[in-house]
């Protein structure tokens, strides 16, 4: 299977990423955790990412462009994969067409996840996330055990940088200008499925398997 997860900032792409990865088998591959997690080490990467990832803005396309054709050549994504944060522009989604094409690797779904603004901040405004794998909490809707510890792998919860107010304006406006349009895009050659992102975690993973094993 060979999936693209689209959506705004806080649609629950990282939610769901993580329980179809699973479920299919196929390397989860997020370009955001790619990028904190080069942070975390302090690479050049990271150093040149982390201003960008602070203020709400895009990493420079050519970056991520980089960055997802190493990942597309690794091994495991042989057997399918799922982008969750990639493409977010035209330019990154152009190289994608031809880097899927020398590797003979079409998408089969660009899967939309819709969900008005005022819930995405709501969501994002009390995310947590687990510094070890990466696995997303939200303290109201879905609470880990304890406020400090990932139930999966016992790592420490955090609340990331751009997780503040002005910064989740700045790039649900980012989205909107830059992203949105690959809407068009990928509705453009048949391979868009929007799905209601709003309801209960387990629900919409539901909608989106009776997609793919239609
Ligand atoms: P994205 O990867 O699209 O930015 P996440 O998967 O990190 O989104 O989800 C954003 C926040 O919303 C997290 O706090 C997550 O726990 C929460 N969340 C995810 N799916 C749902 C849902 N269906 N209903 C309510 N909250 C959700
Ligand atoms: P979200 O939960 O908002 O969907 P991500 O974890 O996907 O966030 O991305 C966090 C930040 O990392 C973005 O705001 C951006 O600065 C950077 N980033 C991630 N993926 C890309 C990409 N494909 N192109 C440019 N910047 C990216
Ligand atoms: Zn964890």
């Amino acid at each position: 299977m060979n999936l693209i997860l689209f959506g705004p900032p806080g649609a629950g792409k990282g939610t769901q990423a993580k329980k179809l990865a699973e479920t299919y088998s196929i390397p989860h591959i997020s370009t955001g955790d790619i990028l904190r997690d080069n942070v975390q080490k302090g690479t050049e990467l990271g150093l040149e990412a982390k201003k960008y990832m602070d203020s709400g803005e895009l990493v420079p396309d050519d970056v991520l462009i980089g960055l997802i054709k190493v990942r597309l050549s690794e091994p495991d994504a042989n057997h399918g994969y799922l982008l969750d944060g990639y493409p977010r522009t035209k330019p990154q989604a152009d190289a994608l067409t031809d880097i899927l094409e020398k590797i003979s690797k079409p998408i089969d779904y660009v899967l939309n996840i819709d969900v008005q603004d005022e819930e995405l901040v709501r969501r994002l405004s009390n995310r947590r996330i687990c510094n070890s794998c990466g696995a997303s909490y939200h303290l109201e809707f879905n609470p880990p055990k304890t406020n400090a510890n990932c139930d999966s792998c016992e790592g420490k919860l955090y609340q990331r940088d751009d997780d503040k107010e002005e910064v989740i304006l700045q790039r649900l406006s980012v989205y909107k200008k830059q992203t949105q349009p690959l809407i068009k895009y990928y509705d453009d050659q048949n391979i868009l499925v929007t799905i209601d992102g709003k309801g209960q975690v387990e629900d919409i993973f539901n909608k989106i398997t009776n997609i793919l094993n239609d």
